[in-house]
């Protein structure tokens, strides 16, 4: 995959990411859509991504920390910062990227959180909120180093 350039709404914080995969996913989560005002489509990125400009973050869980622009509040990623092999991990916004949108919506995580009033068209591999648990659950346990 090539990399891509993107920025935030105002400007202030440009950003280099290369997917790791060249895949969208959706995620319904609560957190998710309070920072969205709908549902955070990302793509997963090698680790080498940059970011220029005002960066925040916000610890949201115990394992993940959301960063966003401090001036325009634009979202901006999702890492993954529990120790062990996810450590790290990074879904970008697909949305600060022109070209990030060609790439085909695969994933939908907590499913069964999504309103009701609004869905994608299409068919792709979806998850509830259950089942996103579950798979966080066995690498937790594998982390007790
Ligand atoms: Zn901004
Ligand atoms: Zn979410």
């Amino acid at each position: 995959m090539s990399e891509l350039k993107g920025q935030c709404m105002c400007g202030a914080v440009t950003v280099t990411a290369t997917p790791a995969k060249p895949t969208l996913g959706a995620c319904h989560c609560d957190m998710c859509r309070r920072w969205t005002s709908s549902m955070l489509v990302s793509f997963p990125s090698e680790p080498g991504y940059a970011a220029l400009g005002p960066v925040k973050t916000y610890a949201s869980s115990d394992w993940a920390e959301r960063a966003f622009c401090g001036e325009c509040g634009s979202a901006l990623w999702y890492r993954i910062t529990l120790p062990g092999e996810m450590h790290g991990q990074t879904q970008m916004a697909a949305g600060l990227f022109e070209n990030a949108g060609g790439n085909a919506l695969k994933l939908e995580l907590f499913i069964d959180k999504k309103p009701e009033g609004y869905a994608f068209e299409g068919e792709r591999r979806q998850m509830t909120e259950a089942e996103v648990m579950a798979m966080y659950a066995p690498s937790e346990e594998g982390d007790t180093q």
